[in-house]
């Protein structure tokens, strides 16, 4: 084996355990955000017996398999989303680092390297930031499930296409290409509705009252219908997005908190049913 595939191969494994140990704390941030715990202090404990756990029990993936399961202390099965979720984000960085091999092979110039290293720092946490909400909405019952679901099968599918922009061949170059060029189209949609959201939010909340946006079940109806005008940027690309987010943006203010706001969730639904159909069907008929 040449040296450049031995260190790419490394640099693949490292990415992979590097992601397990993330997904261990992003774990612990799908446990302690909603019950408003800080989650940089305190120790982990078993949930049942309360035994601090140790070293030991505390390795991603490896402590879950060698203990089959179960608590070392009282022998409760452990819930399997923990190795889940850890394996879920070692495969994401495992993804993440195959798309940035060059940066890798050649670490010392800086100069061809810095962008690559912000967008691998910036594609990490993201990951981990739609992972966390995905299982928050779940566990909450929450209707934007669903959308954060749909976010990071977009996110995978895009990885797995400049995966093949990177295996040299013409055909999986091409194909790969076309896919990433629709999913940046697609994020910068999302980005673009996000952008408006944020807006949107700062203007018609106070403030100070954001916190309670983000946390109240009663601001679960604004949340879903601005989480669907963030996925109705996604799937109409950017141009189109660009005017819908105006239209939104006017639309939210004028709403404001009013509980007619669950309506303009509905109605944004379905524009993003239509927009979404109706761009693939002028797709099909050119
Ligand atoms: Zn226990």
């Amino acid at each position: 084996m040449s040296p450049e595939i031995v260190l790419a191969i490394m640099n693949i494994v490292l990415a992979g355990m590097f992601g397990a140990v993330i997904g261990s704390f992003t774990n612990v941030c799908i446990y302690r955000i909603p019950e408003h715990r800080t989650v940089v202090k305190g120790h982990s404990m078993c949930m049942t017996c309360g035994h601090e756990l140790g070293a030991l029990d505390l390795v991603p993936i490896f402590s879950w398999l060698c203990l089959g399961g179960k608590c070392r202390y009282c022998k409760t099965p452990i819930s399997s989303r923990y190795i889940k979720i850890e394996s879920l984000t070692a495969l994401m960085y495992i993804l993440m680092a195959a798309t940035h091999l060059s940066m890798f092979l050649d670490p010392m110039d800086m100069t061809k390297n810095i962008f690559p290293f912000i967008e691998l720092c910036a594609l990490f946490i993201m990951i981990n930031v739609i992972i966390v909400e995905m299982m928050i909405m779940h566990d909450t019952g929450s209707s934007m499930y669903v959308l954060t679901v749909a976010l990071l099968i977009d996110f995978a599918v895009q990885l797995c296409a400049r995966v093949l922009t990177v295996v040299n061949s013409d055909a999986s170059k091409e194909l790969g290409s076309k896919i990433t060029g629709w999913g940046i189209e697609i994020l910068a949609g999302a980005a673009i509705a996000f952008g408006a959201v944020v807006i949107a939010v700062l203007l018609s909340n106070k403030p100070k009252e954001l916190k309670s946006y983000l946390h109240d079940s009663k601001g679960k109806a604004l949340r879903t219908s601005d989480l669907f005008a963030i996925a109705l940027g996604g799937v109409i690309g950017i141009i189109p997005a660009a005017v819908a987010s105006v239209v939104y943006l006017i639309a939210r203010i004028a709403i404001g908190n009013g509980k007619n706001v669950k309506y303009l969730g509905n109605i944004l639904a379905a524009g993003a049913a239509v927009g979404y159909f109706g761009y693939a069907a002028i797709l099909l008929i050119k």
